[in-house]
């Protein structure tokens, strides 16, 4: 038995057997070959091709009983590409006239290929040079001799362990009905762990050497509330396991009890609670949980799910859908926040150095403007059928902001020229998740329509600790003191103007964190549905005197570790049973102060 501790970011505790998922993207350097090995290099070139073709033939006779005849005819044409001699001649040509090895000779070819998709700009010539980095990764895989583990070959009930995921894989393993997850890399707020608590996939991240030390099917529990994976685990420890995912059970079915209770603190002070989706369908756990709207709704999502670029119809049907389930509930539709560490990198030739301060969020969709404009009509047109606000992310300046909003009224003037119905005071609003705009909120609050703080952001921006990064884990501190009084001014800023806001960020589900910010003043949280419950309960047994008492002397520390051990200490005091039995108890105060889950 091995103990491997990591980052828990997905609560819930499985058992399973280990599937090791190799990376997909391979390194290949441009080696050449001595001119006698040339005819070598073509013979080896051949054989991947006829490889990757009898790969694809498989996959495709799969997919068309998997899927349909017309979604497996993607296949084709990856097996297309394979028999066209505009692909074959040239890797012939350079590893015949350069020299170059068979690996480099495909790999620039099929980069090439797909850098001219890219080139034309088309969303269906985009998703062509998708397929060409697929293409590219099969056939080196065959040449460099490494066995490609797709997660379709992962089964139900096994527990994926790779060295990091992608958001968009993260999608895929809950498509597959992956029970857990484990990795090597990545951090509490990436995005990929924003995907496992969606889809309720427990999940630790950031284990480092996980992937070398476990094996294919060895048996495996992952511990995503404390942060845990133990390797092959002893009887004692299966008994262990066993009776706390029963005392978890049972006090899951003690939460359902708060469901119809309003949020509201013990000397009567209202809490808004909303929910965090990035699926529609999400909207109905929302509204079970006790949320009163959606606070906000990542709609990248929808480009994570699907090889094809949604079309306005596409964002329409989905917005529609989570109106209906909402069913009269707020919906707050976030545009899309793609870039950093979504979508954008996987799919360019050249990945940006620095994707988290790159061409991201709203600079990305400036860019990408037919898909801005795209987007907000679908969100214009969705408004029309219920209450809807659309929020801007990563906004930095406040140009930045009315030119977002300008785009909005450009679209609401070609709704108004179509005769198409929408709501004209749709509330436009923006996420405050720059240091640069929680500094500028008293622009800021004279312009938009309402706010709400994004701590992912805020803090990684705030402390330079990037959020997706386990070396750095430790130093992602939402506890931070610099971070409270980024909080504090917009909270104050924005409620002098009449426009309280919400807190949007993972940290808003932990309870203690909560008492924090209710103590600062905030009363709207956004968080994910499953932490509802929990938070409820803490907040109908606290006064808001207690938190202003909390907040004011959490204020005067220096240290994120000495805040969150002060309201850790303050928080069982008040409430000794507000905070025991509750699922990942041992992690939530390491969750409030961000240190890392290692020895
Ligand atoms: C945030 O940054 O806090 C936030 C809610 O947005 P995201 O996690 O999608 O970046
Ligand atoms: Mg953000």
């Amino acid at each position: 038995m091995q103990l491997l501790e990591g980052i828990p970011v997905s609560p819930g505790v499985v058992v399973g057997r280990a599937f090791i998922l190799d990376q997909p993207r391979l390194r290949v350097s441009r080696r050449c070959v001595p001119a006698d090995a040339v005819e070598i290099e073509i013979e080896r070139f051949e054989q991947a091709r006829r490889a990757s073709i009898e790969d694809l033939n498989r996959v495709h006779h799969e997919a068309e009983s998997q899927i349909g005849p017309e979604a497996a005819k993607i296949f084709l044409f990856h097996i297309g590409m394979l028999h066209d001699k505009a692909l074959i001649g040239p890797v012939h040509e350079r590893i015949r006239e350069d020299c170059l090895a068979a690996e480099a000779a495909a790999a620039e070819v099929l980069r090439e290929w797909s850098d001219r998709f890219l080139a034309m700009g088309d969303s269906a010539f985009t998703t062509k040079a998708d397929d060409l980095n697929d293409l590219s990764e099969r056939v080196l895989g065959h040449l460099v001799g490494q066995r490609r583990r797709r997660l379709e070959q992962a089964g139900e009930h096994a527990i994926v362990v790779a060295r990091d995921l992608t958001p968009s894989q993260a999608v895929a393993l809950g498509k597959a009905r992956v029970t857990g997850f484990a990795t090597d890399l990545g951090g509490r707020t990436s995005h990929t762990a924003i995907v496992a608590k969606a889809l309720h996939i427990p999940a630790v991240v950031g284990c480092r050497w996980i992937t070398e030390r476990v094996s294919d099917g060895q048996t495996l529990i992952v511990d995503g509330d404390r942060g845990r994976v133990i390797i092959e685990p002893d009887s004692a420890t299966l008994d262990e396991y066993t009776t706390y995912s029963e005392q978890r059970a049972s006090f899951s079915v003690s939460l359902g009890e708060l469901t119809g209770l309003e949020a509201v603190t013990a000397d009567g002070v209202p809490i808004e609670l909303l929910a965090n989706i990035e699926f529609p369908e999400e909207a109905a756990e929302a509204v079970q949980a006790g949320a009163v709207g959606v606070g906000l709704y990542r709609t990248e999502f929808l480009y994570l799910t699907s090889d094809a670029v949604p079309t306005e119809q596409d964002h329409f049907d989905s917005y529609l859908r989570a109106i209906e389930l909402l069913a009269g509930r707020p919906l707050t539709i976030r545009t899309v926040d793609l870039g950093a560490d979504k979508y954008t990198q996987q799919r360019v030739a050249t990945p940006e150095r620095n994707p988290m301060l790159g061409n991201r969020s709203i600079r990305y969709c400036f860019r990408a403007l037919p898909m801005f404009r795209t987007q907000l009509r679908a969100i214009l047109r969705a408004s029309a059928h219920g209450p809807v606000k659309v929020m801007f992310p990563l906004i930095s300046s406040p140009s930045e902001f009315r030119q977002a909003r300008l785009y909005v009224r450009e679209v609401m003037e070609d709704l108004d020229d179509e005769g198409i119905p929408y709501d004209r005071s749709i509330p436009v609003g923006m996420m405050v998740e720059v240091p640069s705009a929680a500094l500028l909120m008293n622009f800021f609050a004279r312009e938009a329509d309402f706010f709400s703080i994004g701590t992912n952001d805020l803090v990684q921006y705030t402390l330079a600790v990037d959020r997706t990064n386990e070396e750095v884990a430790g130093l992602y501190d939402p506890a931070h003191p610099a971070v409270l009084r980024l909080v504090r001014h917009v909270l104050r800023i924005a409620d002098r103007a009449g426009k309280p806001p919400s807190v949007c960020g993972e940290s808003a589900a932990d309870p203690e964190y909560a008492l924090l910010l209710m103590g600062l003043g905030l009363r709207t949280l956004s968080l994910t549905s499953s932490s509802i419950p929990a938070l409820k309960r803490v907040i109908r047994m606290v006064t808001i005197q207690d938190c202003k008492r909390i907040a004011e002397k959490a204020l005067t520390f220096d240290s994120g570790a000495s805040v969150t051990a002060y309201v850790r200490d303050q928080a069982r005091k008040l409430l000794p049973e507000g905070f025991t039995g509750r699922s990942g108890s041992d992690s939530s105060s390491e969750k409030t102060s961000g240190a890392a889950q290692r020895e």
